[in-house]
């Protein structure tokens, strides 16, 4: 498990969602250059990151 600063939060990943995104080059010092990081991880990841995903996607009611 991996901790990913984003703009509203930190999302934790899988070894294997955090790798794929370091290696697309879209990491800095532990935190993502763009929000767009999280159309890559995995939907075991995506039910760990739910409120936070939600938060990001802007589906506020
Ligand atoms: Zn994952």
């Amino acid at each position: 498990m991996k901790m990913l600063k984003v703009s509203r939060g930190a999302l934790f990943l899988c070894d294997t969602c955090y790798h794929i995104i370091e290696e697309s080059g879209r990491i800095d010092d532990g935190r993502a250059l763009s929000d767009d990081v999280i159309d890559e991880i995995c939907p075991n990841c995506e039910d760990n990151n739910k409120p936070l995903l939600d938060d990001l996607l802007g589906s506020e009611e």
